[in-house]
């Protein structure tokens, strides 16, 4: 089943996607890691999320080889470093990046995490770089619903185009308020680590539906991420049967039953709960 999820700009992109966050530290496994995304992008999983940080740009390297003739298949998404985010610091970061991963243009280009530079610089930044066709889209990362406030009232913020923050069934709180912020103003979730780093409790609730749907308690946990239709899952898998696994998710739809039984055991927010990172 293909799953998109709605851009404010009205395109539609895979509502899951694949991470990279710890590829390309070791020269040995770059080949088998870009053969994994290679997969994904076979599978349909067409988003790719890397960073500049990622192996000081070893991940983007691998992107770039993963991606080679066939860059037109991709939705491709990176972030720049807060230290970075001035003006003059996002265009130097973004063609560093656009070197690395052997292109021209990013699809959506994100603000990491929220560091010392005003926000209003980095918006300028971002749209020169629109400007200028190196970047088509941008967004942020890790922004709780003040900073969200704070970025839709600086000039040229409300074209902001995605939130990527931390969000799986042991992270709920952003359900509280900063979801709904985001949803009001059409801002779609990218939801990272979606399995925790292969952390989440693979008994209890997410055993006990992925038991009766006959599928992996990992892939409950992304059909539940996905659940809305307004949020991305982007897992990082280097293995190749880890990818074909999570694209086999795309196919599990939820009952209520299920969805219950994982409230149950992993309750909504109750109250504000600051935005967590990892
Ligand atoms: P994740 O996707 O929750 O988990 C990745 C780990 O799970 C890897 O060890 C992977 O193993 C394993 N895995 C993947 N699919 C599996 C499956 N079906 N069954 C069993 N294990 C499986 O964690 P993440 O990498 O932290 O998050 C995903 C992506 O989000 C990152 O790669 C990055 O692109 C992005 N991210 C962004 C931020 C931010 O600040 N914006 C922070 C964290 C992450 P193998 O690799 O061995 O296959």
């Amino acid at each position: 089943m293909t799953r998109t999820v709605t851009l404010p700009n009205g395109e539609t992109v895979p509502a899951l996607g694949q991470g990279t966050w710890y590829m390309g530290e070791r020269s040995t496994a770059r080949v088998a890691e870009a053969k994994a995304l290679q997969r994904g992008i076979d599978l349909g999983l067409t988003l790719i999320d890397t960073a500049e940080m990622y192996a000081d740009g070893g991940a983007e390297e691998v992107v770039g080889e993963a991606i080679a003739g066939r860059r037109d298949e991709v939705f491709l998404v990176s972030k720049v470093y807060p230290h970075n985010a001035s003006r003059a610091g996002v265009a130097a970061a973004c063609e560093r990046s656009l070197k690395r991963m052997k292109t021209d243009v990013i699809d959506l280009y994100l603000l990491h995490w929220r560091g010392n530079h005003p926000l209003s610089e980095t918006i300028a930044g971002f749209e020169a770089l629109q400007k200028a066709g190196k970047i088509r889209l941008w967004g942020v990362s890790n922004l709780d619903t003040d900073d969200m406030e704070e970025l839709l009232a600086t000039k040229g913020g409300t074209a902001c185009a995605a939130n990527q923050v931390l969000y799986n069934p042991g992270r709920r709180g952003p359900e509280f308020d900063l979801f709904p912020a985001l949803r009001a103003a059409r801002i779609p979730v990218m939801a990272y680590s979606p399995i925790e780093q292969a952390r989440l409790p693979r008994g209890g609730a997410l055993g006990a539906v992925a038991k009766k749907h006959g599928v992996d308690p990992f892939q409950v946990a992304l059909a539940w991420v996905m659940r809305s239709g307004d949020v991305i899952a982007i897992p990082k898998a280097s293995r190749i049967e880890h990818v074909e696994m999570n694209a086999a998710a795309r196919d599990l739809v939820l009952d209520a039953e299920d969805l219950a039984a994982i409230d149950r055991a992993f309750p909504p927010p109750r109250r504000k709960v600051g935005l967590e990172m990892l």
